[in-house]
């Protein structure tokens, strides 16, 4: 088991992972009713760490646990220091945090009043590696928005993204993008989506879609180079004849895409706005321009 040495923040305490058993009547276990985040921390330029954008992640947090009617004991703050202590704890510069909500032992589907705050944090390579990727439209449509809110980091919610990636690897496809109830492009497993077609890059706007960190920090990163972006719905057939596709996330960061169903994009991932943007988004998360924290 490669997590249960690691050091952890549960509800309080920092400990080995393997000392803190589930409880096997989380409510969250059983119905899914919990919020996550995946954050990345990086060693700055200047050799400080930074963990990238940790405000909005926690802040994100919050709102999702308060889109499902959960209340998180500690403040914004107080989650970025337990945050940064466990990268010093674990000796780790270059690393994901997972911070997870849970509730306890529950069995009706009112949530529990006991909220669990557990934190940890890994070394994780990107996600889906570095090569471009063969993505296929997913048979699964993301959930109508209806249904429970997009925007909003919900356990159970993944269940509609595990099933799509299983598909996809089954079917010797890398990665699943996934359509709206609409049949309007959405975005992938667990990756905003973007492609670029006669100079122009093309994004779905929010709404069935998580509003990534990742995919507005890109989005502003290509502003600031001049490139023209739009956020508009689109069907998928629009990605029969394009220039070039990729992927964002925090796990992900940015990757290629090379093929979507049988359709390959017109240029090499290198001569792609996407193959720039995934350049200079390396060197901002590094940057000194990020909240930068020494660990002394
Ligand atoms: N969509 C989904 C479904 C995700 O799980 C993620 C990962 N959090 C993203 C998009 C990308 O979001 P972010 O850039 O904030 O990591």
């Amino acid at each position: 088991m490669i997590y249960q040495n690691l050091i952890i923040y549960h509800n309080g305490r920092f400990d080995k992972a393997y000392k803190i058993g589930p409880n096997p009547f989380s409510q969250t276990l059983h119905y899914g009713i919990g919020v996550f985040e995946g954050i990345r921390a990086y060693k700055t330029i200047e050799g400080g760490v930074s963990i990238f954008k940790s405000k909005e992640h926690f802040e994100r947090l919050k709102q999702s646990a308060a889109a499902v009617n959960i209340k998180i004991p500690l403040q914004t703050d107080e989650l970025e220091q337990i945050a940064y202590r466990l990268l010093i704890e674990n000796k780790l510069t270059d690393a994901y945090i997972r911070p997870l909500i849970y509730l306890g032992e529950e069995m009706s589907l009112y949530p529990s009043a006991q909220v669990n705050v557990f934190m940890g944090t890994w070394q994780w390579g990107k996600y889906l590696g570095d090569k471009p990727l063969r993505v296929m439209i997913s048979s699964y449509e993301r959930p109508n928005p209806k249904a429970y809110p997009a925007q909003a980091k919900i356990t159970g919610a993944y269940i509609n993204s595990s099933l799509a990636t299983f598909e996809a690897r089954q079917k010797g496809f890398d990665e699943a993008l996934l359509l709206d109830s609409q049949g309007f492009v959405a975005e992938g497993a667990g990756q905003n989506f973007f492609y670029e077609k006669n100079g122009t890059l093309y994004t779905p706007p929010i709404g069935n879609i998580l509003p990534g960190i990742t995919r507005s920090t890109i989005m502003q990163l290509a502003k600031d180079l001049g490139m023209r972006v739009k956020e508009e719905l689109f069907k998928p057939e629009v990605l029969e004849n394009i220039d070039g596709a990729f992927f964002t996330g925090t796990a992900t960061e940015v990757v290629g895409i090379h093929t979507i169903d049988r359709y390959p994009v017109k240029l090499n991932w290198e001569n792609t706005l996407g193959f720039v943007l995934q350049q200079e988004y390396q060197q901002f998360v590094r940057a000194e321009s990020c909240q930068t924290y020494t660990i002394i």
